[in-house]
């Protein structure tokens, strides 16, 4: 039977970084389908046209904007052209993240460290700086985390490392912005989706963690959308500086 989305954020302005694919993509659409009008951005003009049709395609509102998460111009330009077309903004998902190495914390190259912080961390608190004069009473910011964050180990260690700040930085922003603004995370499980391929890609080891779980499968970026839909939603009106973990059940204990 398929699922009746309910229309939860109608006149609602949401941005989400990173959203031309995988669980940026599923959430921006998410967002859309419950009545939000949504800005797509990612690095590349080409994806962002492209998501913008398929998202148009549904009825959604949307609007495209190149964004970079590292670069500062970008920013300010994805913030501009939002508050010029809609004069507001209700919803902020920050998902961009890089994961450039898989090698172990100290072996890690200083240039590898820095984009980890940079684009995992950083460019989500300078986003949210230019962000906040145009927050409205009752928006919302949601971080996109990791299972990962919880236990930070081999081939993702220090990426892991980084979505545990995640955590800290939600319980923080959650003080610094309310009342009027609520700060929670979604710490996705694996999701099978590019940026994941080389752990979901290989058979053996995508069995091994669907083992983990107590649900026996992988994520899909629709239950990560639905868990950002929520969190962004009236429905969690009294829910801030919380991390919603969807991942089957797997560990999430630091
Ligand atoms: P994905 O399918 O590979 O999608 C990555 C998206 O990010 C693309 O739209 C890409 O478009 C954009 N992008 C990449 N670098 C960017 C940058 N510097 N600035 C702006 N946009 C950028 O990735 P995903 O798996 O959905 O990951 C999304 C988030 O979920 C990340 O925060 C990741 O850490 C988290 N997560 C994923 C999993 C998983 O198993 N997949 C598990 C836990 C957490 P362009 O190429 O056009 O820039």
């Amino acid at each position: 039977m398929e699922k009746k989305i309910p229309r939860r954020l109608e006149g609602k302005v949401a941005i989400v970084t990173a959203s031309t694919q995988g669980i940026g993509f599923g959430i921006i659409e998410r967002l859309g389908l419950e009545g939000a009008s949504v800005i797509v951005s990612s690095r590349k003009q080409a994806n962002v046209e492209e998501a913008v049709e398929k998202l148009k395609s549904q009825g959604i509102d949307a609007y495209g904007i190149v964004c970079h998460v590292s670069n500062a111009q970008h920013r300010k330009n994805l913030v501009e052209k939002t508050v010029q077309k809609y004069g507001k903004i209700d919803i902020v998902v920050c998902n961009a993240a890089a994961n450039p190495s898989t090698d172990p914390i100290l072996s890690s190259k200083e240039v590898v460290l820095d984009k980890l912080w940079e684009i995992n961390v950083k460019s989500s608190i300078l986003l949210l700086q230019d962000v906040a004069p145009h927050l409205e009473k009752g928006s919302s910011v949601i971080f996109i985390t990791s299972i990962a964050g919880f236990q930070p180990q081999g081939a993702m260690a220090m990426y892991g490392v980084t979505k545990t700040a995640l955590l800290g930085l939600t319980k923080a922003l959650a003080a610094e912005m309310g009342p009027d603004t609520r700060v929670n995370a979604v710490a996705p499980g694996f999701v099978p989706t590019h940026f994941a391929s080389f752990i979901t890609g290989n058979s053996e080891v995508r069995e091994g963690i669907e083992e983990k779980t107590l649900l026996n499968r992988l994520g899909t970026t629709g239950d990560m959308a639905a868990a950002a839909a929520f969190l962004a939603s009236e429905d969690a009106s009294y829910i801030t500086g919380e991390t919603l973990v969807v991942a089957g059940g797997m560990p999430s204990r630091l």
